[in-house]
């Protein structure tokens, strides 16, 4: 039995404990973007997101999954959020991945996802700051300052040398996180107002809850690209549409960002047309330009798509056996 593989007669548990010590935010990066890339070339694709309220301990019960020809990753990420469990110790949002064997269906891994998820989701749009961003961007602009930021703002630091990075929040205390992300990034931070974030960034992340617009199209400049993160629901709402109008969109899945994602209220309101939304992969495969000028605004409505959930999911497992750390179990 080959170190680096699976026998059929057993599955690989990769605990969400394991998850640190195996996959940082290249790999990340480097299974995210090839994963946009595939279903770009529709060598990829996602099923139907199921997300339910199951009328027991408040939770937001769901699964998301899809399968990739190209690399055979099949599968599916299943979990949610549990509003009680930071009484338990726990963590609120919970997830796990399940990946089966594409040629049997034979159950092959079931791998953490909690990590894996800040992980896929910082890496999306850092994808879309190297395929978008303009090159002499120096002012990384954080709209949110929860959990996922920080796994944001290192992602982003990465793509463009920055030199400052600004940031507003709608709970001020909570603003600690960015100055601490920062500093462990090399980088100057300054809190500051949402007009002057606006008008000091050349590029800026939204990762909020919101569900209201915070960052008014009048408060942009010209020739930002803004990554517009939180808007994964029905009803969540980070940016003025005006902003989606006005921009040229890319997103990970046409489908989500017209229902889920961010550009829901403009394509609504008959402000941007769904035909005129980008995606992403199209663009790292040089199947569209991109940004088309120093002047244009680009948005990335990255909603999140179960793909990406396999794609790192599939990295940490080939990694925990390369390196002889995967937990084996007969099954
Ligand atoms: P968190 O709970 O740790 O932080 C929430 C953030 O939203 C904080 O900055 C908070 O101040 C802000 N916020 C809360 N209520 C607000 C309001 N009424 N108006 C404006 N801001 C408000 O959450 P997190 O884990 O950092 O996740 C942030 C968002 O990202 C969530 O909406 C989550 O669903 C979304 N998300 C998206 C993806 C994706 O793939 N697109 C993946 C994971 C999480």
């Amino acid at each position: 039995m080959a170190r680096d593989s699976v026998d059929s007669h057993e599955i690989v548990i990769v605990p969400e404990a394991e998850i640190a010590g195996l996959v940082d935010a290249n790999a990340s990066f480097e299974a995210v973007e090839a994963i946009f890339a595939a279903m770009a070339r529709r060598d990829a694709y996602n099923f139907p997101v199921i997300r339910e309220a199951i009328g027991h301990a408040e939770a937001l019960y769901g699964f998301k999954s899809g399968f990739d020809r190209a690399g055979l990753a099949l599968g599916l990420k299943s979990g949610g959020y549990w509003p009680g469990n930071m009484e338990r110790g726990l963590t609120n949002h919970q997830s796990t991945v399940v990946l089966f064997d594409a040629d049997t269906g034979r159950p092959k891994a079931l791998v953490g996802g909690n990590l894996l998820t800040a992980l896929r989701t910082a890496a999306a749009s850092a994808v879309s700051i190297k395929h978008l961003a303009r090159k002499d961007s120096r002012v990384l602009g954080m709209l949110g300052a929860g959990h996922q930021s920080a796994f944001q703002m290192r992602a982003a630091a990465a793509q463009r040398d920055f030199e400052k990075v600004v940031g507003w929040n709608y709970h001020p205390e909570m603003l600690p996180r960015l100055a601490d992300t920062a500093a462990e990034l090399g980088l100057p931070f300054e809190a500051v107002s949402l007009e002057e974030l606006g008008a000091q960034s050349d590029v800026i992340i939204t990762i909020t809850s919101s569900f209201e617009p915070q960052l008014m199209d009048s408060f942009v400049t010209a020739g930002t690209h803004i990554a517009c993160m939180g808007t994964d629901t029905i009803g969540k709402q980070e940016v003025e549409p005006a902003l989606v109008a006005r921009a040229r969109v890319f997103t990970d899945e046409v489908a989500q960002s017209v229902t889920l994602g961010e550009a829901q209220h403009a394509v609504g309101a008959g402000l941007k047309a769904e035909a005129d939304i980008v995606e992403i992969g199209a663009v790292i495969n040089g199947d569209d330009p991109g940004r088309t000028s120093e002047q244009e605004v680009t948005l990335f409505d990255g909603t999140g798509v179960g793909l990406q959930d396999l794609a790192v999911a599939e990295k940490a497992v080939s990694l925990a056996l390369e390196r002889g750390v995967a937990t084996r179990v007969p099954f």
